[in-house]
């Protein structure tokens, strides 16, 4: 993918807000301090347009970025980290189920989950809930630079029969050594691409 151009266009909390624009869309979520803006911001070669979890305000909320004003890339607050207020933790539910809900444009949710883990209760929910909504879900196991070859391998089986997931549908990335990015974007092409040729998942 040549990122020609990446935006972003605003945060939201509620339906209203949500930008008018029906471009195809593709979330991402996870764990906070997971990857994920290291993540986007690794696919968008940019070094800070989506901000880190750490940094308090616009992160707990859902973001928009515009790319190639072509598609839409939401970044979704990040969730069960210690720090977080407990009001603003009750509150991640209800915004991200809502947008997951609402939101017509949506093609896929990208799930970030750190490859040194297993996943939890959080990440089966959310993917149990993607599936219900008909939506494509991507799989991206994070800072595989951390762990060696035979370890990664490892880490994805383990992955792979907890979630029972196929092979395919796990990619390893590092946004260290952008690892994994080409698969991650023919990925999300191939979502966009099918989606711009009328299948669209709901
Ligand atoms: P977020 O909270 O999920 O958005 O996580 P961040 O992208 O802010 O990353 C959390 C921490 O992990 C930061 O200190 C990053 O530098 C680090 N990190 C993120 N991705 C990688 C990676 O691929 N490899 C390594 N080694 N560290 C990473």
């Amino acid at each position: 993918m040549i990122v020609k151009s990446a935006e972003f266009v605003k945060s939201a909390a509620k339906r209203k807000q949500y930008p008018e624009y029906q471009l195809p869309e593709i979330a991402f979520a996870g764990r906070s301090n997971v990857g994920k803006s290291s993540l986007i911001n690794c696919l968008l070669n940019r070094k800070r347009l989506v901000k880190t979890s750490r940094t308090p305000g616009r992160t707990q909320l859902i973001n928009f970025f515009k790319i190639n004003d072509e598609f839409s890339f939401v970044d979704l607050p990040g969730y069960g980290y210690a720090k977080t207020p407990v009001k603003v933790r009750e509150s991640w539910g209800p915004m991200v189920q809502d947008y997951l809900f609402e939101r017509k444009n949506l093609l896929a949710v990208v799930l970030a989950m750190d490859i040194r883990r297993v996943p939890k209760e959080d990440e089966f929910n959310l993917i149990r809930l993607v599936e219900s909504l008909n939506l494509e879900s991507v799989l991206i196991l994070t800072k595989a630079d951390k762990l060696s070859k035979n370890k990664q391998n490892n880490q994805k089986r383990i992955y792979r029969e907890m979630l029972q997931t196929e092979k395919e549908k796990l990619l390893l990335f590092s946004a260290k050594t952008a690892m994994g990015k080409e698969i991650v974007w023919n990925a999300l092409e191939t979502i966009i691409g099918n989606a711009e040729n009328g299948e669209v998942p709901k």
